[in-house]
């Protein structure tokens, strides 16, 4: 199939990343096909435009390409072969961008079933956050051949920041660079709240311990950056949900016994996850897992608190080495 210069684009799956991807690919003046669980979420693509569909056999049979946003694995494999489903509208040769956290497996086995109808089956998850979806700046992981890449480029780049939009490989390649980006930053993450917890526990201020971890070897984007918003409010990022935090841990393990590789550090961190899932709710920030550790000591560790800072120029807490390239606050969001 030939994309032309204003497909139609079917989207299944308007939640949080979906309700922003879908306005901009509407506001970039692509005709859309639309449906979800919840109809509402539909209201305001409707009411500028944008055709509700009953089925995601239905989406797929009236547009051109169809996109999946949807929670996890298990959705999608849903969607994609219920009776009606995207399999059951497609037309062969067709072309559906599963944009989801997932694992080549649900693709794979698609596409080895439909090998005969020649279907244009790629995986494109994102990073960037709700925030990013509604602005138009998500970063792209595609998966997939170049050609289809290139043809599917501007419905891309209606939905993230064109230098952001990469092609990191064959089938599955997308699924496998977002699964990774995640579990490394996870394990930042529990990696940072423990040593900062030991340190303060030791006592060492904790401004004076993170400003000595930048200066060092041992500096990284959670310590420079994405720490702050819990050191300086207590912030830790409701906006993505810790149950599908803990989605994607599961995803990242699942993945790395599907290649054969024994990812022990992962299993101990998606246990950690786990464990603050228990605490905290499905609803906790992404971040909540570095309450456990704040839990453990008794202690916030926030700027400011009493027994996570000492008192400036007192003769336990050294000043610490200024530390050129930082600006404290500067950076405090995520972009992963
Ligand atoms: P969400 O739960 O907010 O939205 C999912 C939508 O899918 C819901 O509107 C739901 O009604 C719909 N849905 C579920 N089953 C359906 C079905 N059978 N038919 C039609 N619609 C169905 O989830 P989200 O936060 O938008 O996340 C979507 C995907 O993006 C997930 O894989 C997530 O891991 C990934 N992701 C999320 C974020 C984030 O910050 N929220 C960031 C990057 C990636």
């Amino acid at each position: 199939m030939t994309i032309i210069t204003t497909p139609t684009v079917g989207f299944i799956g308007l939640g949080s990343m979906g309700s922003g991807m879908t306005h901009n690919l509407q506001r970039a003046g692509f005709p859309l096909v639309i449906t979800d669980l919840n109809r509402a979420a539909a209201a305001d693509l409707v009411a500028a435009g944008a055709r509700w569909a009953g089925t995601a056999a239905e989406v797929a049979a009236s547009s051109d390409l169809v996109i999946t946003m949807l929670p996890t694995p298990r959705h999608v494999n849903e969607v994609a072969t219920s009776d009606n489903g995207i399999l059951a509208g497609i037309k062969d040769g067709g072309t559906w961008v599963d944009m989801s956290t997932s694992i080549p497996e649900v693709t794979n086995t698609i596409r080895e079933a439909t090998a005969s109808r020649n279907l244009r089956i790629l995986d494109a998850p994102v990073s960037g956050m709700s925030a990013g979806a509604a602005a138009g700046t998500l970063q792209i992981f595609i998966g997939g051949e170049a050609q289809d890449v290139t043809r599917l480029r501007p419905v891309f780049e209606a939905m993230g920041d064109s230098e952001k939009i990469l092609h990191v490989g064959g089938y599955g390649a997308g699924y496998a660079v977002k699964l990774m980006i995640n579990q490394l930053w996870f394990s930042h993450l529990v990696a940072t709240a423990e040593v900062l917890s030991v340190g303060v526990r030791a006592g060492v201020d904790l401004g004076v311990l993170r400003n000595s971890l930048i200066a060092s070897p041992a500096n990284s984007t959670f310590v420079e950056r994405d720490v702050l918003s819990i050191l300086e409010r207590g912030d830790y990022d409701e906006g993505f949900a810790l149950a599908l935090a803990c989605k994607d841990l599961s995803l990242s393990s699942d993945l790395a016994r599907s290649v054969g590789v024994s990812a022990d550090l992962s299993a101990l961190v998606e246990q950690i996850f786990s464990r603050a899932r228990v605490s905290y709710g499905d609803h906790a920030g992404e971040m909540a897992p570095f309450q456990l550790y704040e839990d453990s000591i008794g202690t916030p560790l926030r700027f400011g608190t009493p027994g996570a800072e000492a008192t400036p120029g007192s003769e336990s807490t050294p000043a610490a080495a200024p530390v050129a390239s930082f600006t404290p606050g500067s950076l405090t969001a995520r972009e992963a």
